[in-house]
């Protein structure tokens, strides 16, 4: 099987499963306990939480352990909103993941909610972002790489712009953390959401950095962990995976890793360009992360091709992972401007460190035959995409 899913999730890498499994075992204590048992944990779960600071260049104390990146977008909205009750508008954009948007439309009654448009490559513009922002605006939330096309927004601009008018910025870094640095320190931004599954942690572990002295309000609230911000008893297993993600991931990006992987992705897609006639990229190919390749094949049904390279053993995505089953074109290319035709003839191929250059050619091989197969069988004319 070849792996080019890695933006809906990453293998756990094995230095990550092995630093996680002695509290899977005998490390079971639980870290708010006085004894030496749980006091091991208490400290296993600070030394992750130093790790992830090092990543994003924060402090220590402002990390905030949750379950998943939704966990993450979800508590940095309820807590801005909370913590302001007098503000009761929210600027996003028409892009982000629904953890933030389905969030502040359904969960939140009475939320005015303005969502900037983008353009044709994906990017909001800021003049927008600027007349947006209004004084009952409690919180600017602008992801910082769309999961399915990884094109990235200029989340350092918009957040000192959010600054100047003196209003909360949070950003979902979900899918650009351990692809991209990340360095909080260096920008206006509030709330940051990550989740350790998209960079070779498990499942079920997230983080949400809010910067020291920000408004906060938690949206879980009992037992007193993670300093009153965030309760439950911590997932230390699952904590120490996250750290050791993160020191891996901030090694891999210090020793070339971008570029490790901006050559896989380009590889790949210059190959299919050069042999699938009608191949045409979406969004930005300067600002998107570096793992990622988002094509339309002119008069191919992307349904069709995921089953037919699903069944050489190569997996793939159109959409993403959490629309796939739909067939309903990407709301990501509509919002794009982007015809039906072309939406429901994209995929989406994201590359990890992990994949090799012999797995990005077979891949190439495995796409060109589906492509040429589904032409062949299809007995209309081609699609001319026109946007
Ligand atoms: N935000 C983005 C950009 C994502 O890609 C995802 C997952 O696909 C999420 C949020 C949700 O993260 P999680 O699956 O950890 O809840």
């Amino acid at each position: 099987m070849i792996y080019l899913d890695n933006n809906a999730t990453t293998r756990v890498h094995p230095e990550v499963a092995k630093a996680m499994s002695p509290f899977l075992d005998d490390e079971y204590g639980n870290p708010s306990t006085g004894y030496d048992l749980g006091r091991r944990s208490n400290k296993a779960v600070a030394d992750a939480r130093n790790q992830v600071a090092e990543f994003l260049n924060s402090g220590a104390e402002e990390i905030v352990f949750t379950s998943c990146g939704t966990e993450s977008d979800n508590t940095a909205i309820f807590s801005a909103i909370t913590a302001m009750p007098e503000k009761r508008h929210i600027v996003t954009t028409s892009i982000e993941h629904s953890a933030v948007i389905a969030f502040a439309k359904a969960v939140l009654p009475g939320l005015d909610v303005t969502e900037l448009s983008v353009n044709e490559e994906g990017i909001i513009n800021l003049e927008d972002l600027k007349a947006a922002i209004r004084p009952d605006t409690a919180l600017v939330t602008i992801m910082w790489a769309n999961n399915e096309t990884g094109v990235c927004q200029p989340v350092r601009e918009a957040s000192s712009i959010t600054k100047e008018s003196g209003t909360l910025f949070h950003t979902d870094a979900v899918n650009a953390a351990g692809k991209i640095p990340i360095d909080v320190s260096s920008s206006d931004i509030d709330f940051l959401s990550i989740s350790g599954h998209k960079f070779h942690a498990p499942k079920g572990i997230g983080a949400l950095y809010v910067r020291n002295g920000a408004p906060y309000k938690p949206l879980l609230i009992g037992g007193g962990q993670e300093d009153g911000k965030r309760a439950g008893t911590e997932a230390v297993a699952q904590i120490v995976a996250l750290g050791k993600a993160s020191e891996l991931a901030a090694e891999r990006l210090n020793d070339q890793g971008q570029e490790k992987l901006s050559g896989l992705r380009d590889a790949l897609e210059q190959s299919l360009m050069d042999n699938i006639k009608g191949t045409v990229l979406n969004g930005s190919s300067r600002f998107r992360l570096p793992n990622t390749s988002h094509l339309s094949f002119d008069n191919v049904d992307a349904g069709d091709l995921l089953i037919l390279a699903n069944d050489k053993g190569l997996c793939i995505a159109s959409g993403s992972a959490c629309s796939t089953g739909t067939r309903e074109p990407s709301r990501i290319m509509k919002a794009m401007g982007h015809t039906d035709e072309r939406a429901l003839s994209s995929i989406r191929l994201s590359v990890s460190s992990m994949n090799t250059e012999q797995e990005i050619e077979e891949s190439s091989q495995i796409i060109i035959s589906c492509v040429e197969k589904i032409r062949s069988l299809r007995s209309d004319g081609p699609v001319i995409f026109s946007s």
